[in-house]
């Protein structure tokens, strides 16, 4: 069994709702179980310098236990993303759902389609937040610990919503 923490994110189409039916669709699956669960965060969307302005995202973090190899969860989530609705366009653009596996128990790997831990954990306050709400003794390979992560970072453009629910 693995510990693995995911990272949500949405900021089209009922935020909040895509937010709940990702964790609904993870808490049903057999090979999956949720362990917690960290508040959610509206946070100033990243843009890519010269593109359009975007609404604010919902985030949140959540921990699972799971029996499935880091690509089949992978599998898991983006089929969970496309059932409800993603379309991928540009990078950073906006989406209506962002499932990331931040970190897969203490590994470190780099393939085609992974890697882990997740880039930019270590900047991000609405990774960090929600993070370190569930989490934070976690040590993130290779970056330090998440109360420490979290402490350094700047709170701008961020706000805690309430309850994950
Ligand atoms: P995004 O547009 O941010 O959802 O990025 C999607 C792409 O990131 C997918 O093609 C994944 O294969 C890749 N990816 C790399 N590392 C990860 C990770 N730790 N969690 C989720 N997706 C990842």
């Amino acid at each position: 069994m693995s510990i693995v923490f995911i990272g949500l994110g949405s900021n089209m189409q009922q935020p909040r709702q895509q937010l709940l039916d990702a964790r609904c669709a993870l808490e049903q699956h057999p090979q999956i179980a949720l362990l917690a669960v960290s508040s959610l965060y509206q946070s100033r969307a990243m843009t890519l310098p010269g593109s359009q302005p975007q609404a604010d995202y919902i985030n949140g973090v959540i921990k699972l236990q799971t029996e499935l190899t880091p690509e089949a969860l992978l599998d898991v989530l983006q089929s969970i993303e496309n059932q409800q609705g993603r379309e991928r366009n540009e990078r950073w653009g906006a989406r209506t759902l962002d499932l990331d596996i931040l970190l897969f128990d203490d590994l470190s790997l780099q393939t085609e389609r992974l890697i882990l831990p997740h880039t930019g954990i270590a900047e991000r306050n609405f990774v960090l937040y929600p993070l370190q709400q569930i989490a934070p003794d976690l040590r993130i390979p290779g970056q330090g610990q998440v109360s420490e992560l979290a402490a350094n970072v700047s709170s701008e453009g961020i706000e805690l919503l309430g309850d994950f629910a």
